[in-house]
């Protein structure tokens, strides 16, 4: 089934609309799965702050979160049908409590299934999911032909990190985006050829703060020179934030999420 065809210009997502605070390109949460691997001690193995770990921490025992080990893969075959349910088109960030790299395939099948819309009452209405990881080595990025309202993203935050953007590229993602966020330091040599959609956020949390503004600029640069939408964050300074709220068009007749 070729979900688009099903699409009418009316059905797009709203990218006029200001979305949840702290995912401001997003309307909805999705996690039906959660959990990640990758930390130890309540720190992340890559040195990041991982606001999924703490989250989970407080839900622990409650909302299918496991009361010993709260942040372990798990999967909540209970929400598979949530979007099913949001009639109206949204822009969903799926699986950001945790890393989709550590999702077994049996699960992802059936995200997938969700995401395509294979389901019957779906196919009148189309949302657009943002999936993201910081590990593209693992099964998502493995997995395809992935459904075109899925937007695979890494997040990047130096230039220790820029190997993922070349992980991104050998995808056959439809639209595949950057998520600089936070930016904690410079990019160095920035290649965002392939690229579709780029996101700059600053360091939110305990150890908040503005990144230097040179760092962003590198990066603002170099995906206007590519003509890649950019969509800045409201947790950076003000002045950087107006001009830049825009998302990837494209000119298909069946239209795009
Ligand atoms: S979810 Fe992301 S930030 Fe948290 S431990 Fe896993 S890789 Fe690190």
């Amino acid at each position: 089934m070729n979900v688009w065809n099903a699409v009418s210009p009316l059905q797009k997502c709203d990218d006029t609309k200001p979305g949840k605070p702290g995912i401001e390109y997003a309307d909805e949460s999705w996690n039906p799965y959660t959990g990640c691997r990758n930390i130890e001690n309540g720190n992340c193995n890559l040195g990041a702050d991982c606001w999924a770990y703490s989250m989970a921490q407080r839900l622990k025992g409650r909302y299918g979160y496991d009361a010993e080990d709260p942040f372990k893969p798990t999967f909540h075959p209970d929400r598979l049908a949530d979007p099913l349910k949001w009639r109206k088109p949204r822009r969903i960030a799926a699986c950001f409590m945790g890393d989709i790299a550590y999702c077994p395939w049996e699960w992802l099948y059936r995200i997938k299934d969700t995401v395509s819309g294979l389901h019957e009452p779906y196919d009148k209405t189309i949302h657009r999911f943002y999936f993201l990881t910081k590990l593209p080595q693992g099964n998502v990025f493995k997995y395809r032909p992935w459904p075109e309202n899925a937007w695979l993203g890494v997040s990047v935050s130096s230039h220790r990190d820029i190997w993922r953007i070349r992980q991104l590229k050998k995808t056959k993602a439809r639209v595949k985006w950057v998520s600089f966020e936070p930016v904690e330091g410079p990019m160095g040599k920035l290649d965002l050829e392939g690229i579709d959609w780029v996101v700059i956020g600053a360091k939110t949390g305990r150890h908040k703060g503005a990144p230097r503004r040179k760092w962003v600029e590198t990066i603002v640069a170099t995906a206007a020179w590519e003509e890649i939408p950019i969509f800045i964050k409201p947790n950076l300074p003000g002045e950087w934030v107006l001009p830049y709220s825009d998302y990837p068009k494209f000119p298909s007749p069946e239209g795009s999420p």
